[in-house]
């Protein structure tokens, strides 16, 4: 064994064993954690690591920064190859791949390509944080100081790989089949001679060190990512967009409801810290922190991540782990076990040292804080101020952004629920609300029996009307309308209901409602943190609809439609369920309703956030604008997945928006800047945001706020 050969042992035993322990560490830490399955579904979980990880695809979103990226982010995929063979060189003294012939060619080409594509991203990385400034990029100096490590480092390894490369093939040292244009030509730098022998060893060293340093560093780095994006894009949620997971009330062993802290949080939401890269995407795309309010999802999760930290030590210490060990969850899970709420197990045997070797202390090595600094400090208020919960829409624009699939609304709103059911802390305006809906079932302070005046008139039959005729008089083809709270009550969403029910009269649809029966979705209280409230309304509204057998349900509130269509199915509410907009179209679509009015006037249409991003129904509403003649549609400049927010959602309808501008001003003058005569809505709640905006504006003489059903009624009657 020749003494190169011995040092690079000593060296890669070394860099392994503490990349062996980083990686326990990080796993021991996620235990803390409860258990939820994400280890189904094998072959969709591969499908989307491959389309969202290796493909990139939502980081290509930013036209920018989405290649910079990528070229890095594959370049490191083709340069692994490098290592292999650099690690087979420090073992054998020679080694390459190029027994794999014509594909060793390839591999070579391209990890030549790749290192200058990210030769060229480090040096636009690095302007972009350092000379243009681009604002989501900017954070602490301890931040902007490990960024600008990262990437010197990556710049190291691969400037030093083609160094060694040049220098090798400089003495006459090249493989078979091996092609690299660029190490080629530096190599004409070189003599060769035994100078370029020792350059290259020099250089060998730099590049082996520099990676196995890498990786050693980045477990102590915000850049932890690099290791934990692939899985943690494997491991997303992948039930529907907008969909909240359900407390099990029954589970007498649940000590919490809600999360009050990390050991409350699911070991996958607790990956989702460790995970983010820190890209500020998600935050530059919030309405809430657009407008000026202090709401950051960055920080949310960044935040998660510093308390497991300063946690998990004396955690682990003490053997709380939220769940037993990875192979008894999944057992758990396959058996059905373990639930999302699953309370918190103590594993006797582990032994877990807190005590480190290692100066880092991000990872808890050696615990940042002392054990009651940790205990005085909450993790809702001084880590995460409760005024940024309180601001959030629910609207997933920061889900949509993010490249790795991290979950930031599930967070919110399990911290709200801790909020709200266990300490009763919350905006005092929403008081109101809850009451409201325990007593009238409507967040809104209206009779019940007033919940069918707004089809006073129009010949509408309810169900219990519908029920009580002799079977030879019902059809098959019977369509629930579920109207909704705000199609309900409010006065200006009263005539959108008008509106589609005349349409669907027109086209003779066999179209039936709830009238005094229905009841709030629940939706307003499961995002406000209510879930107790929003189940009670849930199970009541289930009953009602299974006792009528109704198999299809049709609204114009893209919230209904989210709760019905995305989230009743967990208590036993199962339908078809259409939002308007596609009803609207297929009416006109099969004949049932004909435009024959041209209708001269620009349009813009904004996207409902629970129609457009979290159920991805872009098109219809379009569509129907397009088939009427005369109609000028034009975008607004933020659109369909990028749309911005009304500012209604997640019950924000209902509470105080104190801070910094208000959303639906910043949307409606968007929509007016546009020049268009009508903004196009598709959802109570943003007719609601958009007409207040329009009125502010003082733009109501020129601009109107309507429906897709009104604006189509006017076409078709
Ligand atoms: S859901 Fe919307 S409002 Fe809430 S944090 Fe994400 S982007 Fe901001
Ligand atoms: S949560 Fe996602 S989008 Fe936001 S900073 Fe982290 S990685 Fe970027």
């Amino acid at each position: 064994m020749t003494l190169k050969t011995a040092i690079f042992l000593v060296v890669l035993v070394v860099a392994f064993a503490g990349v062996g322990y980083n990686i326990k560490r990080i796993i021991d830490f996620l235990r803390v954690g409860k258990w939820t399955n994400r280890f189904d579904n094998l072959t969709e979980r591969l499908k989307r690591t491959f389309v969202i990880a290796i493909g990139q695809s939502k980081i290509m979103r930013d036209p920018v920064a989405g290649p910079i990226h990528a070229f890095i982010f594959w370049g490191f995929i083709v340069l692994l190859f490098a290592v292999i063979e650099s690690i087979g060189e420090g073992i054998l003294g020679t080694f390459s791949l190029s027994f794999l012939g014509p594909v060793y060619s390839v591999i070579t080409v391209s990890q030549d390509v790749f290192v200058a594509l990210i030769v060229f991203s480090v040096i636009f990385a690095w302007w972009r944080r350092n000379v243009t400034k681009v604002k989501r990029l900017q954070g602490d100096a301890e931040e902007k100081k490990d960024a600008s490590i990262v990437l010197y480092a990556i710049a190291a390894i691969v400037i030093s790989l083609t160094l060694t490369n040049a220098t090798r093939i400089a003495v006459g040292g090249q493989y078979a089949h091996e092609v690299r244009p660029l190490a080629a030509a530096v190599s004409g730098f070189f003599c060769a001679c035994e100078k370029t022998e020792a350059a290259f060893e020099i250089f060998w060293w730099i590049h082996i060190i520099g990676v196995l340093g890498f990786m050693n560093y980045l477990p102590y780095s915000k850049h932890l990512h690099v290791m934990t994006s692939i899985p943690n894009v494997f491991l997303s949620d992948l039930r529907k967009k907008n969909y909240l997971k359900p407390i099990n009330f029954e589970d007498e062993t649940l000590t919490q409801y809600g999360s009050k802290d990390i050991e409350d949080l699911s070991w996958k939401q607790l990956l989702d810290g460790d995970t983010c890269t820190h890209c500020g995407r998600c935050t530059s795309v919030c309405p809430a922190n657009i407008t000026g309010k202090v709401l950051d999802p960055r920080w949310i999760i960044v935040a998660t991540r510093e308390r497991m930290i300063d946690k998990a030590p004396y955690m682990l210490a003490e053997n709380k782990f939220g769940f037993e060990s990875w192979e008894t969850g999944m057992q758990a899970a396959w058996s059905g076990g373990y639930g999302t709420q699953a309370a918190h197990a103590t594993h006797e045997e582990a032994v877990v040292e807190v005590k480190g070797g290692v100066t880092g202390t991000l990872l808890g090595t050696q615990p940042r804080l002392k054990k009651e600094d940790v205990e005085s400090k909450k993790f809702i208020g001084d880590y995460i101020p409760a005024e940024m919960l309180w601001q959030c829409t629910t609207c997933q624009a920061c889900m949509q952004e993010c490249p790795v699939m991290i979950e930031h609304v599930d967070e919110i709103v399990d911290l709200r629920r801790n909020l709200v059911m266990m300490e009763a802390d919350f905006p005092p305006e929403l008081q109101a609300s809850f009451s409201s809906m325990e007593n009238n079932y409507s967040p809104w302070a209206f009779s019940p029996s007033e919940r069918a005046e707004w089809a006073h008139g129009m010949g509408i039959e309810t169900m219990a009307e519908y029920a009580a005729k002799p079977e030879a008089e019902k059809k098959e083809d019977l369509i629930l309308f579920w109207v909704g709270c705000a199609g309900s009550f409010d006065a200006r969403a009263k005539s959108i209901s008008r509106a589609f029910a005349e349409l669907m009269q027109i086209a003779g649809v066999n179209f039936r409602i709830l009238g005094t029966e229905e009841k709030c979705t629940g939706d307003p209280a499961r995002r406000m943190g209510n879930e107790y409230l929003a189940q009670t309304l849930i199970k009541d509204n289930v009953e009602t609809l299974n006792r009528y057998n109704i198999t299809k349900v049709v609204t114009a509130c893209p919230h209904c439609f989210n709760a019905i269509k995305n989230e009743w199915g967990d208590f036993g509410g199962n339908y078809e369920v259409v939002h308007h907009t596609e009803f609207v179209q297929q009416m006109l679509a099969k004949g049932d309703l004909v435009i024959t009015k041209d209708l001269e006037q620009r349009v813009t249409y904004h996207d409902s956030c629970y129609l457009g991003r979290s159920n991805d129904i872009y098109d219809a509403p379009r569509a129907t604008l397009e088939s009427i003649p005369g109609l000028e549609i034009v975008e607004m400049e933020r659109t369909k997945s990028k749309g911005l927010c009304c500012g209604a959602g997640g019950g924000q309808m209902w509470m105080e928006e104190t801070q910094g501008k208000r959303i639906n001003i910043e949307r409606t003058e968007e929509a007016i800047a546009t020049g268009s005569e009508t903004i196009a809505s598709a959802c109570p709640f943003c007719m609601t945001m958009l007409s207040d905006g329009v009125k502010t504006k003082e733009a109501g003489d020129h601009v109107r706020v309507r429906d897709i059903a009104e604006i189509v009624l006017e076409v078709v009657r």
